[in-house]
């Protein structure tokens, strides 16, 4: 609804712009239409996704169709499978990983195994520590048992207190003799690996943790512990996107799975949101041809997703088709070679690309400016605000100076755009498109309260 732009000022035919506001008021007086209605509100979202005391987190709101951001697109361009296949094979203990300065074979993962164990999360914190993230130990102790969780953080810009987690769990099976687990769950620490590597040279709004659990294979006691503490801290995780098993594919179909809690769960919508910022990150970048992503809404537990599923958070499991699953599941025999490294590769992409926009980065900006003024009579209002959103990132809000411009830098995307002012009603705009090519023109021509019943009266008239 951009009619009554500021280049029209007076000239423009008083009639026309009376049909204009007839039809304007004949949608609603906030200008909502049926598309605007299906889409719920972040309050909404807020309110029925929220954890159970006030320390709420902010769930995502429905996740939008978003347009390919060229430095999004740089991020996936830079995984690469050699890297992906040294990191796990080191992880595996197929050969050394220098470790504290020294080269060491990381036998097993499996969470008793003392000096193993520690090796492998000093393994991952050292990588962390190297690309300049903030490290640290998460200590635990669960049922009589001690471990540690790593995490390394790349703290947002804009909205630091808003956090995604890109997780997975280090710790592996079986418990005796050489445990390799290079699928489960070698392949999603290189992940989060890669995405450490990759995202730490970007800036992004939000905060994103890279978090390695261990005591997932006991069922779930590092990210159990880990959960608690973010939850008592009051820490607002936005998102949680968790990688278990992402490399196996012995089938030519490269179907890979993402679990949501069920449709019936309050949680639902938060998680869907999260798994639908996957499926529209392998369309827009090119992955359709090389993964076929499905949504499960089974609520299935049997990861670290879960851990924060029971403190309210929306997270989401991604993992390789369970009807193709690994037959070497939980044995000496999960190593790298039977890996399939393209689909690994592919897989990795996609979830960089999540990552990203979950947390939604900063390059590749544009500028969205116009001018908001009053319907009726054309002059500028000053101080309306003028709030963009889209479903999946933080609003922006701008303010209109005393000649009614408004102006905002925005991330390129697709947006809402709701401008209100004291005695007006609210108009928005749905399917703003932000270039980084052009400045996007949008004017706000605002209906004075006092003017609600005029289009009856108008109609009346005729
Ligand atoms: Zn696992």
């Amino acid at each position: 609804m951009t009619t009554c732009r500021r280049r029209h000022k007076l000239l423009l035919p008083v009639l026309w712009c009376i049909i204009a506001l007839a039809s304007l008021v004949v949608l609603g007086p906030t200008g909502t239409t049926a598309e605007d209605a299906d889409q719920p509100s972040l309050a909404q979202v807020e309110s029925s996704h929220a954890p159970p005391t006030a320390r709420a987190s902010t769930a995502l709101a429905a996740s939008q169709a978003f347009l390919p951001n060229p430095a999004v697109a740089a991020m996936l361009a830079q995984v690469q499978q050699s890297t992906l296949y040294t990191y796990t094979g080191q992880l595996s203990g197929e050969w050394p990983a220098l470790i504290g300065g020294v080269p060491y074979t990381i036998t097993t993962r499996y969470t008793d195994s003392g000096t193993p164990i520690q090796m492998a999360t000093q393994y991952v914190y050292e990588h962390m520590q190297a690309l300049s993230l903030t490290v640290s130990y998460h200590d635990w102790t669960y049922l009589g048992h001690s471990n540690r969780n790593a995490v390394g953080v790349l703290t947002g810009t804009t909205h630091p207190d808003e956090i995604v987690l890109v997780t997975a769990h280090l710790d592996d099976m079986p418990s005796l003799g050489l445990a390799p687990g290079a699928d489960d769950n070698a392949s999603g620490s290189a992940g989060v690996l890669v995405a450490a590597d990759i995202l730490h040279q970007y800036q992004f709004e939000r905060t994103l943790r890279f978090v390695f659990f261990t005591g997932e294979e006991q069922w779930l006691w590092g990210s159990h512990e880990y959960a608690e503490s973010v939850y008592n801290a009051g820490d607002n995780i936005v998102a949680v996107y968790n990688m278990d098993m992402i490399a196996w594919n012995s089938d030519i179909s490269p179907t890979l799975w993402l679990h949501t809690r069920r449709p019936d769960n309050p949680g639902y919508a938060g998680d869907l949101a999260i798994a639908g910022v996957f499926t529209n990150v392998v369309d827009v970048y090119g992955l359709s041809g090389d993964l076929t992503p499905v949504i499960t809404a089974d609520g299935t537990s049997a990861s670290d997703h879960s851990s924060f599923w029971n403190k309210g958070y929306s997270a989401i499991l991604a993992i390789e088709d369970w009807n193709d699953r690994n037959e070497h599941y939980h044995t000496s025999n999960d190593r790298l070679q039977f890996l399939d490294m393209t689909y690994f590769t592919n897989y990795v992409k996609a979830s960089v690309g999540t990552a990203a926009h979950l947390a939604c980065p900063l390059q590749e900006a544009g500028i969205l400016t116009g001018v908001v003024s009053d319907a009726i009579t054309f002059m500028p209002i000053a101080g309306a605000q003028v709030q963009v959103k889209s479903g999946l990132c933080p609003t922006h809000t701008g303010i209109s100076d005393s000649e009614g411009v408004y102006s905002l830098t925005l991330p390129v995307g697709v947006y809402s755009v709701t401008a209100s002012a004291s005695r007006y009603w609210p108009n928005t705009a749905l399917g703003v498109v932000i270039t980084s090519t052009a400045p996007e023109d949008l004017d706000m021509p605002l209906i004075p309260v006092r003017f609600t019943y005029m289009p009856l009266v108008f109609k009346n008239a005729l």
